[in-house]
């Protein structure tokens, strides 16, 4: 097992399970994943921030043929997800067949298994987001 993978693992966990974004505090413009220099303005000026959970399907794409490690979700849906802030985040959506998806329907965040990494037996989780019932 690599021993660098792991720290690794768990430095990311924040931004995987609390959608933890970065605000540049110059121009006003979330990253997510977060940056530590602001794209737009060149900043430095950044702080941490968390986004909403739910949002809207703002557009998706139903994937038939994926890399190998996420075969066995096919077919699933990527979409772009409006938050309730206004930021949009691409997504796999989870727990609904892909064809009953539409544009406008509220969704949430989960936590949900991601893929398996088989070299060394660790199971990646993260968000995906889910149609709202
Ligand atoms: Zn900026």
């Amino acid at each position: 097992m690599s021993e660098l993978r792991i720290p690794k693992l768990w430095r990311e966990i924040p931004q995987h399970y609390r959608l933890e974004a970065s605000k540049c505090l110059s121009c006003g413009r979330i990253y997510f994943p977060p940056k530590t220099i602001c794209n737009n303005c060149k900043s430095k000026n950044i702080e941490k921030t968390i986004l909403p959970r739910k949002g809207v399907i703002e557009t998706f794409t139903i994937i038939r043929q994926a890399p190998s490690k996420y075969e066995l979700y096919v077919p699933y849906a990527i979409a772009i997800v409006k938050l309730d802030n206004g930021v949009k985040i691409l997504s796999q959506i989870t727990d609904c067949e892909p064809d009953k998806l539409q544009i406008g329907m509220p969704v949430e965040a989960v936590i949900r298994r991601l893929y398996d990494d088989g070299e060394n037996g660790v199971i990646h989780y993260g968000f995906k987001f889910r149609p709202v019932v």
